[in-house]
Protein backbone atom coordinates (compact mmCIF):
# COMPACT_ATOMS: atom_id res chain seq x y z
CA UNK A 1 0.00 0.00 0.00
CA UNK A 2 1.62 3.04 -1.29
CA UNK A 3 1.84 6.08 1.11
CA UNK A 4 0.78 9.66 -0.09
CA UNK A 5 2.45 12.22 1.85
CA UNK A 6 2.11 16.27 1.87
CA UNK A 7 4.56 18.03 0.77
CA UNK A 8 4.54 20.49 3.73
CA UNK A 9 4.17 19.50 7.18
CA UNK A 10 4.28 23.47 8.25
CA UNK A 11 0.79 24.79 6.34
CA UNK A 12 -1.77 24.25 9.90
CA UNK A 13 -4.35 21.39 8.63
CA UNK A 14 -7.15 23.07 7.07
CA UNK A 15 -5.10 24.54 4.55
CA UNK A 16 -3.22 21.20 3.90
CA UNK A 17 -6.83 19.72 3.26
CA UNK A 18 -8.71 22.36 1.10
CA UNK A 19 -6.48 21.85 -1.59
CA UNK A 20 -6.63 18.96 -3.94
CA UNK A 21 -5.89 15.78 -2.73
CA UNK A 22 -2.65 14.07 -2.97
CA UNK A 23 -1.26 13.38 -6.42
CA UNK A 24 2.36 11.72 -5.72
CA UNK A 25 3.33 8.56 -4.28
CA UNK A 26 6.60 9.48 -1.51
CA UNK A 27 9.01 7.21 0.58
CA UNK A 28 7.36 6.12 3.80
CA UNK A 29 7.81 8.46 6.49
CA UNK A 30 5.97 9.20 9.74
CA UNK A 31 3.86 12.08 9.68
CA UNK A 32 3.75 11.60 13.59
CA UNK A 33 0.14 13.22 13.51
CA UNK A 34 -2.96 11.66 14.50
CA UNK A 35 -4.94 13.99 12.51
CA UNK A 36 -2.34 13.47 9.50
CA UNK A 37 -2.80 10.32 9.57
CA UNK A 38 -6.23 9.88 9.44
CA UNK A 39 -6.61 12.36 6.10
CA UNK A 40 -4.19 10.03 4.69
CA UNK A 41 -6.14 7.39 5.24
CA UNK A 42 -9.36 8.80 4.13
CA UNK A 43 -7.62 9.50 1.09
CA UNK A 44 -6.34 6.08 0.29
CA UNK A 45 -9.57 4.75 0.67
CA UNK A 46 -11.04 7.09 -1.64
CA UNK A 47 -8.56 6.74 -4.49
CA UNK A 48 -9.47 2.83 -3.73
CA UNK A 49 -13.22 3.53 -4.09
CA UNK A 50 -12.52 5.99 -7.26
CA UNK A 51 -14.80 8.15 -5.18
CA UNK A 52 -15.00 11.23 -8.13
CA UNK A 53 -13.45 15.14 -6.92
CA UNK A 54 -16.78 16.53 -6.08
CA UNK A 55 -17.79 13.99 -3.60
CA UNK A 56 -14.53 14.07 -1.82
CA UNK A 57 -14.29 17.73 -1.72
CA UNK A 58 -17.75 17.43 0.24
CA UNK A 59 -16.56 15.04 2.32
CA UNK A 60 -13.53 16.26 3.39
CA UNK A 61 -14.80 19.60 4.26
CA UNK A 62 -17.36 20.09 7.58
CA UNK A 63 -20.89 21.10 6.58
CA UNK A 64 -21.17 23.75 9.38
CA UNK A 65 -18.66 25.07 11.97
CA UNK A 66 -19.62 27.68 14.51
CA UNK A 67 -17.50 29.44 16.39
CA UNK A 68 -18.63 31.50 19.91
CA UNK A 69 -17.07 33.63 22.40
CA UNK A 70 -18.36 32.97 25.38
CA UNK A 71 -18.78 35.36 28.51
CA UNK A 72 -18.17 33.87 31.59
CA UNK A 73 -18.36 35.70 35.30
CA UNK A 74 -15.48 34.18 37.39
CA UNK A 75 -15.28 33.33 40.89
CA UNK A 76 -13.64 36.42 41.73
CA UNK A 77 -15.86 38.40 39.72
CA UNK A 78 -13.72 39.27 36.62
CA UNK A 79 -15.44 38.36 33.61
CA UNK A 80 -13.36 35.48 31.12
CA UNK A 81 -14.21 35.06 27.29
CA UNK A 82 -13.83 31.60 26.15
CA UNK A 83 -13.49 30.51 22.54
CA UNK A 84 -15.97 27.56 21.84
CA UNK A 85 -16.71 25.58 18.59
CA UNK A 86 -18.49 23.05 17.35
CA UNK A 87 -18.35 20.99 14.08
CA UNK A 88 -20.94 19.30 12.18
CA UNK A 89 -18.68 17.23 9.48
CA UNK A 90 -21.62 15.65 8.41
CA UNK A 91 -25.46 14.74 8.95
CA UNK A 92 -25.91 12.41 5.87
CA UNK A 93 -27.15 9.11 7.76
CA UNK A 94 -28.72 11.31 10.39
CA UNK A 95 -28.45 13.98 13.41
CA UNK A 96 -24.73 14.55 13.85
CA UNK A 97 -23.10 12.97 17.19
CA UNK A 98 -19.57 13.42 18.97
CA UNK A 99 -18.05 14.56 22.02
CA UNK A 100 -17.43 18.19 23.47
CA UNK A 101 -13.56 18.49 25.21
CA UNK A 102 -12.33 21.23 27.35
CA UNK A 103 -8.56 21.90 26.86
CA UNK A 104 -6.54 24.25 26.00
CA UNK A 105 -5.71 22.17 23.11
CA UNK A 106 -8.60 23.00 21.28
CA UNK A 107 -8.61 24.58 18.00
CA UNK A 108 -11.04 24.95 15.11
CA UNK A 109 -8.72 22.60 13.09
CA UNK A 110 -8.70 19.53 15.54
CA UNK A 111 -12.17 19.86 16.00
CA UNK A 112 -12.73 19.93 12.51
CA UNK A 113 -10.63 16.51 12.09
CA UNK A 114 -12.30 14.81 14.95
CA UNK A 115 -15.73 15.55 13.71
CA UNK A 116 -14.49 13.81 10.41
CA UNK A 117 -13.40 10.76 12.29
CA UNK A 118 -17.40 10.47 14.16
CA UNK A 119 -18.75 10.65 10.59
CA UNK A 120 -16.77 7.23 9.79
CA UNK A 121 -17.30 6.14 13.16
CA UNK A 122 -20.75 6.17 13.41
CA UNK A 123 -20.86 4.96 9.72
CA UNK A 124 -18.41 1.69 10.18
CA UNK A 125 -20.85 0.53 12.72
CA UNK A 126 -23.64 1.45 10.95
CA UNK A 127 -25.35 3.72 13.32
CA UNK A 128 -27.83 6.66 11.67
CA UNK A 129 -25.87 9.18 12.95
CA UNK A 130 -23.19 11.86 11.16
CA UNK A 131 -20.04 13.10 13.09
CA UNK A 132 -19.79 16.07 15.09
CA UNK A 133 -17.37 17.37 17.71
CA UNK A 134 -17.09 20.29 19.80
CA UNK A 135 -14.49 22.23 22.50
CA UNK A 136 -13.53 24.71 24.26
CA UNK A 137 -10.54 26.12 24.96
CA UNK A 138 -9.96 26.45 28.44
CA UNK A 139 -8.14 24.23 31.42
CA UNK A 140 -10.76 22.29 33.54
CA UNK A 141 -8.51 21.23 36.28
CA UNK A 142 -7.76 24.88 37.19
CA UNK A 143 -11.45 25.93 37.26
CA UNK A 144 -14.46 25.90 40.20
CA UNK A 145 -17.24 23.50 39.62
CA UNK A 146 -19.21 26.98 39.44
CA UNK A 147 -17.03 28.30 36.67
CA UNK A 148 -17.35 25.05 34.86
CA UNK A 149 -21.71 25.23 35.26
CA UNK A 150 -21.61 28.63 34.11
CA UNK A 151 -19.20 27.74 30.75
CA UNK A 152 -21.04 24.95 30.32
CA UNK A 153 -24.63 26.61 30.48
CA UNK A 154 -23.45 29.64 28.25
CA UNK A 155 -21.96 27.14 25.84
CA UNK A 156 -25.61 25.70 25.41
CA UNK A 157 -27.22 28.69 25.44
CA UNK A 158 -25.01 29.69 22.50
CA UNK A 159 -25.46 26.22 20.56
CA UNK A 160 -29.19 25.68 21.05
CA UNK A 161 -29.67 26.23 17.61
CA UNK A 162 -26.89 23.94 16.23
CA UNK A 163 -27.67 20.86 19.34
CA UNK A 164 -31.04 19.23 19.32
CA UNK A 165 -32.20 15.19 19.47
CA UNK A 166 -32.68 15.60 15.84
CA UNK A 167 -30.03 17.71 14.90
CA UNK A 168 -26.81 17.45 16.76
CA UNK A 169 -26.41 15.02 19.89
CA UNK A 170 -22.94 15.82 22.21
CA UNK A 171 -21.46 13.43 24.90
CA UNK A 172 -18.97 13.71 26.66
CA UNK A 173 -15.15 13.72 25.44
CA UNK A 174 -11.23 14.59 27.08
CA UNK A 175 -12.30 17.09 29.71
CA UNK A 176 -15.98 16.51 30.10
CA UNK A 177 -17.81 14.04 32.29
CA UNK A 178 -21.61 12.68 32.68
CA UNK A 179 -21.78 16.33 34.99
CA UNK A 180 -21.22 18.31 32.44
CA UNK A 181 -23.86 16.38 30.11
CA UNK A 182 -26.34 17.17 32.87
CA UNK A 183 -25.66 20.49 32.82
CA UNK A 184 -26.38 20.46 28.93
CA UNK A 185 -29.51 19.25 29.00
CA UNK A 186 -30.83 20.91 31.81
CA UNK A 187 -30.13 24.55 30.16
CA UNK A 188 -31.10 23.12 26.89
CA UNK A 189 -34.65 21.47 28.44
CA UNK A 190 -35.04 25.06 30.14
CA UNK A 191 -34.58 26.92 26.97
CA UNK A 192 -36.78 24.71 24.75
CA UNK A 193 -38.99 24.58 27.74
CA UNK A 194 -39.52 20.45 27.12
CA UNK A 195 -37.54 17.79 29.29
CA UNK A 196 -34.85 16.69 26.27
CA UNK A 197 -32.88 14.18 27.81
CA UNK A 198 -32.04 12.86 23.78
CA UNK A 199 -30.50 16.05 23.50
CA UNK A 200 -26.93 14.77 24.90
CA UNK A 201 -25.80 11.03 26.03
CA UNK A 202 -23.33 10.06 28.30
CA UNK A 203 -25.75 11.28 30.99
CA UNK A 204 -25.74 10.22 34.57
CA UNK A 205 -28.12 6.90 34.88
CA UNK A 206 -30.33 8.79 37.44
CA UNK A 207 -31.24 11.41 34.37
CA UNK A 208 -31.15 9.04 31.68
CA UNK A 209 -28.07 7.57 30.87
CA UNK A 210 -28.10 4.24 29.79
CA UNK A 211 -26.45 0.74 31.64
CA UNK A 212 -23.70 -0.78 30.23
CA UNK A 213 -22.44 2.89 28.48
CA UNK A 214 -19.10 3.07 31.23
CA UNK A 215 -18.16 -0.43 30.22
CA UNK A 216 -19.33 -0.34 26.95
CA UNK A 217 -16.18 0.79 25.04
CA UNK A 218 -13.70 -1.98 26.63
CA UNK A 219 -16.77 -4.61 25.99
CA UNK A 220 -16.34 -3.94 22.06
CA UNK A 221 -12.95 -3.73 22.13
CA UNK A 222 -13.48 -7.22 23.46
CA UNK A 223 -15.76 -8.15 21.06
CA UNK A 224 -13.53 -6.84 17.90
CA UNK A 225 -10.49 -9.09 19.86
CA UNK A 226 -12.44 -11.81 20.06
CA UNK A 227 -13.98 -11.77 16.69
CA UNK A 228 -10.01 -11.39 15.01
CA UNK A 229 -9.20 -14.13 17.39
CA UNK A 230 -11.09 -16.38 15.58
CA UNK A 231 -10.29 -15.48 11.98
CA UNK A 232 -6.63 -15.66 12.84
CA UNK A 233 -7.58 -19.37 14.12
CA UNK A 234 -6.26 -18.28 17.92
CA UNK A 235 -7.15 -20.14 21.06
CA UNK A 236 -8.25 -17.28 23.35
CA UNK A 237 -7.41 -19.78 26.60
CA UNK A 238 -3.52 -20.64 24.82
CA UNK A 239 -2.99 -16.63 24.20
CA UNK A 240 -1.45 -13.80 25.81
CA UNK A 241 -2.10 -9.98 25.79
CA UNK A 242 -0.72 -6.37 26.87
CA UNK A 243 -2.83 -3.31 27.52
CA UNK A 244 -1.38 -0.13 27.36
CA UNK A 245 -3.42 2.32 29.49
CA UNK A 246 -5.69 1.26 32.78
CA UNK A 247 -8.55 3.92 32.61
CA UNK A 248 -12.00 3.51 31.54
CA UNK A 249 -11.22 1.85 28.25
CA UNK A 250 -7.78 0.05 29.57
CA UNK A 251 -9.02 -1.94 32.71
CA UNK A 252 -12.13 -3.03 31.14
CA UNK A 253 -10.74 -4.32 27.64
CA UNK A 254 -8.45 -6.13 30.11
CA UNK A 255 -10.95 -7.21 32.47
CA UNK A 256 -13.75 -8.68 29.61
CA UNK A 257 -10.31 -10.37 27.69
CA UNK A 258 -9.14 -11.82 30.83
CA UNK A 259 -12.65 -13.03 31.54
CA UNK A 260 -12.67 -14.80 27.58
CA UNK A 261 -9.25 -16.89 29.12
CA UNK A 262 -7.14 -14.72 27.55
CA UNK A 263 -4.04 -14.41 29.86
CA UNK A 264 -2.93 -10.56 30.53
CA UNK A 265 0.64 -10.74 30.92
CA UNK A 266 1.28 -6.73 30.87
CA UNK A 267 -1.11 -3.65 31.67
CA UNK A 268 0.34 -0.40 32.30
CA UNK A 269 -0.39 3.62 32.88
CA UNK A 270 1.08 6.61 33.30
CA UNK A 271 3.25 5.75 36.13
CA UNK A 272 4.31 2.77 34.15
CA UNK A 273 3.99 -0.78 33.04
CA UNK A 274 4.03 -4.38 34.95
CA UNK A 275 4.57 -7.36 33.40
CA UNK A 276 4.04 -10.85 34.54
CA UNK A 277 4.67 -13.49 32.63
CA UNK A 278 1.88 -16.01 34.45
CA UNK A 279 -0.70 -13.39 34.03
CA UNK A 280 -1.77 -10.75 36.29
CA UNK A 281 -5.19 -10.56 38.11
CA UNK A 282 -7.06 -7.85 36.67
CA UNK A 283 -9.95 -7.68 39.53
CA UNK A 284 -6.91 -7.30 41.80
CA UNK A 285 -5.54 -4.90 39.70
CA UNK A 286 -8.96 -2.59 39.56
CA UNK A 287 -8.93 -3.15 43.27
CA UNK A 288 -5.60 -1.48 43.61
CA UNK A 289 -5.91 1.30 41.12
CA UNK A 290 -9.34 2.24 42.80
CA UNK A 291 -7.83 2.40 46.48
CA UNK A 292 -4.72 4.18 45.17
CA UNK A 293 -5.98 7.89 43.40
CA UNK A 294 -6.86 5.73 39.77
CA UNK A 295 -3.47 5.15 39.66
CA UNK A 296 -1.02 1.66 39.23
CA UNK A 297 1.81 3.25 40.71
CA UNK A 298 3.51 0.93 43.34
CA UNK A 299 1.41 -2.00 42.34
CA UNK A 300 3.30 -4.87 42.89
CA UNK A 301 2.49 -8.41 40.90
CA UNK A 302 4.15 -7.57 38.32
CA UNK A 303 8.03 -6.51 37.12
CA UNK A 304 8.11 -2.62 36.48
CA UNK A 305 8.99 -2.46 32.69
CA UNK A 306 8.50 0.80 30.61
CA UNK A 307 5.67 1.61 28.24
CA UNK A 308 8.15 1.03 25.30
CA UNK A 309 8.81 -2.16 26.42
CA UNK A 310 5.36 -3.25 26.74
CA UNK A 311 4.46 -2.57 23.29
CA UNK A 312 7.03 -4.41 21.83
CA UNK A 313 6.31 -7.84 24.49
CA UNK A 314 6.52 -11.28 23.10
CA UNK A 315 2.58 -11.54 23.39
CA UNK A 316 -0.17 -12.85 20.75
CA UNK A 317 -2.56 -9.49 21.32
CA UNK A 318 -1.87 -5.97 22.14
CA UNK A 319 -4.30 -3.49 22.66
CA UNK A 320 -3.25 0.20 22.80
CA UNK A 321 -5.81 2.15 25.14
CA UNK A 322 -3.93 5.26 25.97
CA UNK A 323 -2.55 7.80 23.79
CA UNK A 324 -1.80 8.82 20.30
CA UNK A 325 0.87 7.64 18.21
CA UNK A 326 2.13 5.21 20.17
CA UNK A 327 3.29 2.59 17.33
CA UNK A 328 5.38 4.45 15.25
CA UNK A 329 7.57 3.76 12.12
CA UNK A 330 10.28 3.86 14.43
CA UNK A 331 8.73 1.11 16.59
CA UNK A 332 6.53 -0.86 14.42
CA UNK A 333 9.13 -3.51 13.12
CA UNK A 334 9.76 -4.35 16.76
CA UNK A 335 5.99 -5.19 18.03
CA UNK A 336 5.75 -9.04 18.17
CA UNK A 337 2.27 -9.40 18.83
CA UNK A 338 -0.07 -11.31 16.13
CA UNK A 339 -2.84 -9.16 16.41
CA UNK A 340 -3.44 -5.44 17.71
CA UNK A 341 -6.99 -4.14 18.67
CA UNK A 342 -7.02 -0.52 18.67
CA UNK A 343 -8.81 0.76 22.07
CA UNK A 344 -7.58 4.37 21.76
CA UNK A 345 -8.04 7.06 19.21
CA UNK A 346 -5.05 6.87 16.82
CA UNK A 347 -2.47 4.82 18.72
CA UNK A 348 -0.99 3.68 15.15
CA UNK A 349 0.20 6.40 13.09
CA UNK A 350 0.33 6.12 8.93
CA UNK A 351 4.06 5.12 8.62
CA UNK A 352 3.59 1.86 10.92
CA UNK A 353 0.40 0.39 8.76
CA UNK A 354 2.85 -0.85 6.13
CA UNK A 355 5.18 -1.98 8.27
CA UNK A 356 2.80 -3.86 10.36
CA UNK A 357 1.20 -5.42 7.37
CA UNK A 358 3.61 -6.54 5.62
CA UNK A 359 4.61 -8.12 9.28
CA UNK A 360 1.07 -9.89 8.52
CA UNK A 361 0.31 -8.38 11.64
CA UNK A 362 -3.93 -7.88 11.71
CA UNK A 363 -4.56 -4.40 13.17
CA UNK A 364 -8.36 -4.10 14.07
CA UNK A 365 -8.55 -0.18 13.43
CA UNK A 366 -9.99 2.90 15.98
CA UNK A 367 -12.86 3.37 14.07
CA UNK A 368 -13.89 -0.26 14.40
CA UNK A 369 -12.65 -1.75 17.51
CA UNK A 370 -13.54 1.68 19.77
CA UNK A 371 -17.18 1.90 18.27
CA UNK A 372 -18.79 -0.02 21.10
CA UNK A 373 -19.07 3.38 23.09
CA UNK A 374 -21.02 5.07 20.63
CA UNK A 375 -22.81 2.62 19.54
CA UNK A 376 -24.15 2.13 23.54
CA UNK A 377 -24.74 6.00 23.10
CA UNK A 378 -27.18 5.62 20.06
CA UNK A 379 -28.63 2.98 22.84
CA UNK A 380 -29.09 5.90 25.08
CA UNK A 381 -30.62 8.28 22.57
CA UNK A 382 -33.07 5.57 21.53
CA UNK A 383 -34.25 4.60 25.35
CA UNK A 384 -34.71 8.80 25.82
CA UNK A 385 -36.88 8.96 22.88
CA UNK A 386 -38.91 6.20 23.59
CA UNK A 387 -38.81 6.59 27.59
CA UNK A 388 -38.23 2.93 28.57
CA UNK A 389 -34.79 1.49 29.67
CA UNK A 390 -33.26 -1.22 28.70
CA UNK A 391 -31.51 -3.99 31.15
CA UNK A 392 -27.40 -4.09 30.59
CA UNK A 393 -27.95 -7.53 29.61
CA UNK A 394 -30.22 -6.29 26.49
CA UNK A 395 -27.83 -3.25 25.92
CA UNK A 396 -24.82 -5.79 25.67
CA UNK A 397 -26.79 -8.58 23.81
CA UNK A 398 -27.60 -5.55 21.12
CA UNK A 399 -23.97 -3.86 21.47
CA UNK A 400 -22.23 -6.78 20.78
CA UNK A 401 -24.24 -7.87 17.54
CA UNK A 402 -23.50 -4.22 16.18
CA UNK A 403 -19.38 -5.13 17.16
CA UNK A 404 -19.70 -8.45 15.86
CA UNK A 405 -21.14 -7.63 11.89
CA UNK A 406 -19.51 -4.35 12.07
CA UNK A 407 -16.29 -6.50 12.36
CA UNK A 408 -17.32 -9.30 9.80
CA UNK A 409 -18.28 -6.49 7.08
CA UNK A 410 -14.60 -4.99 7.07
CA UNK A 411 -13.06 -7.71 7.22
CA UNK A 412 -15.36 -8.91 4.18
CA UNK A 413 -14.23 -5.54 2.65
CA UNK A 414 -10.47 -6.07 3.42
CA UNK A 415 -10.77 -9.73 1.31
CA UNK A 416 -12.57 -7.85 -1.23
CA UNK A 417 -10.38 -5.04 -1.80
CA UNK A 418 -7.34 -6.75 -0.90
CA UNK A 419 -6.30 -4.06 1.79
CA UNK A 420 -5.67 -3.90 5.59
CA UNK A 421 -8.56 -3.78 7.75
CA UNK A 422 -8.12 0.01 8.82
CA UNK A 423 -8.26 0.63 4.78
CA UNK A 424 -10.93 -1.35 4.66
CA UNK A 425 -12.82 0.43 7.31
CA UNK A 426 -12.37 3.70 5.98
CA UNK A 427 -13.53 1.77 2.62
CA UNK A 428 -16.88 0.97 4.22
CA UNK A 429 -18.10 3.97 6.11
CA UNK A 430 -17.23 6.61 3.06
CA UNK A 431 -18.90 4.58 0.41
CA UNK A 432 -22.07 4.33 2.75
CA UNK A 433 -21.82 8.22 3.74
CA UNK A 434 -21.12 9.15 -0.41
CA UNK A 435 -23.67 7.03 -1.44
CA UNK A 436 -26.27 8.20 1.21
CA UNK A 437 -25.12 11.75 -0.05
CA UNK A 438 -26.01 11.07 -3.94
CA UNK A 439 -29.41 9.60 -3.18
CA UNK A 440 -29.75 12.75 -0.96
CA UNK A 441 -29.03 15.05 -3.86
CA UNK A 442 -28.01 18.26 -3.89
CA UNK A 443 -28.51 21.82 -5.15
P1 LIG B 1 -8.82 7.41 30.72
O1 LIG B 1 -8.42 8.79 31.05
O2 LIG B 1 -9.87 6.74 31.54
O3 LIG B 1 -7.53 6.43 30.73
C1 LIG B 1 -6.34 6.75 30.08
C2 LIG B 1 -5.27 5.81 30.62
O4 LIG B 1 -4.06 5.99 29.87
C3 LIG B 1 -4.91 6.07 32.08
O5 LIG B 1 -4.71 4.83 32.73
C4 LIG B 1 -3.60 6.83 31.98
O6 LIG B 1 -2.78 6.67 33.15
C5 LIG B 1 -2.99 6.11 30.81
N1 LIG B 1 -1.88 6.81 30.24
C6 LIG B 1 -1.70 8.14 30.08
N2 LIG B 1 -0.49 8.38 29.57
C7 LIG B 1 0.10 7.18 29.38
C8 LIG B 1 1.37 6.76 28.90
N3 LIG B 1 2.24 7.66 28.48
N4 LIG B 1 1.62 5.45 28.83
C9 LIG B 1 0.71 4.54 29.25
N5 LIG B 1 -0.47 4.86 29.75
C10 LIG B 1 -0.77 6.18 29.80
O7 LIG B 1 -9.24 7.45 29.18
P2 LIG B 1 -10.12 6.40 28.39
O8 LIG B 1 -11.55 6.86 28.38
O9 LIG B 1 -9.80 5.01 28.82
O10 LIG B 1 -9.58 6.66 26.92
C11 LIG B 1 -8.39 6.04 26.45
C12 LIG B 1 -8.35 6.15 24.92
O11 LIG B 1 -9.53 5.56 24.38
C13 LIG B 1 -8.34 7.58 24.37
O12 LIG B 1 -7.61 7.57 23.16
C14 LIG B 1 -9.81 7.84 24.06
O13 LIG B 1 -9.97 8.85 23.06
C15 LIG B 1 -10.19 6.48 23.54
N6 LIG B 1 -11.65 6.24 23.54
C16 LIG B 1 -12.35 6.27 24.72
C17 LIG B 1 -13.71 5.99 24.69
C18 LIG B 1 -14.52 5.93 25.96
O14 LIG B 1 -15.73 5.59 25.88
N7 LIG B 1 -13.95 6.20 27.13
C19 LIG B 1 -14.37 5.74 23.47
C20 LIG B 1 -13.62 5.72 22.29
C21 LIG B 1 -12.25 5.97 22.35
Amino acid sequence: MAAYLLDSFAVNFSNKYMSSRYKEPAPIKDLLNPLDSMMERFSEATKILGLDDSTYDALKSPEKSVTVNLSVTMDDGTIKIFEGHRVIHSANLGPSKGGIRFSMGVTLDEVKALAAWMTWKCAVVGIPYGGAKGGIKCDPRTMSAGELERLTRAYTNSMSNVFGPERDIPAPDVGTNPQTMAWIMDEYSKLKGVSSPAVVTGKPIVLGGSNGRIEATGRGVMVSARSAMGKLKMNPSKSTAAVQGFGNVGSISAKLMEEQGVTIVAISDVSGAYFNPNGIDIQDAINFTSKNNGTLEGFTKGEIISNDELLELDVDVLVPAALEDQITAENASRIKAKLIVEGANGPTSSGADKILNDAGIMVIPDILANAGGVSVSYFEWVQNRLGYFWTEERVNRRADRIMKQAFETVYQASRKYKVDMRIAAYIVAIDKVASTKRLRGTY
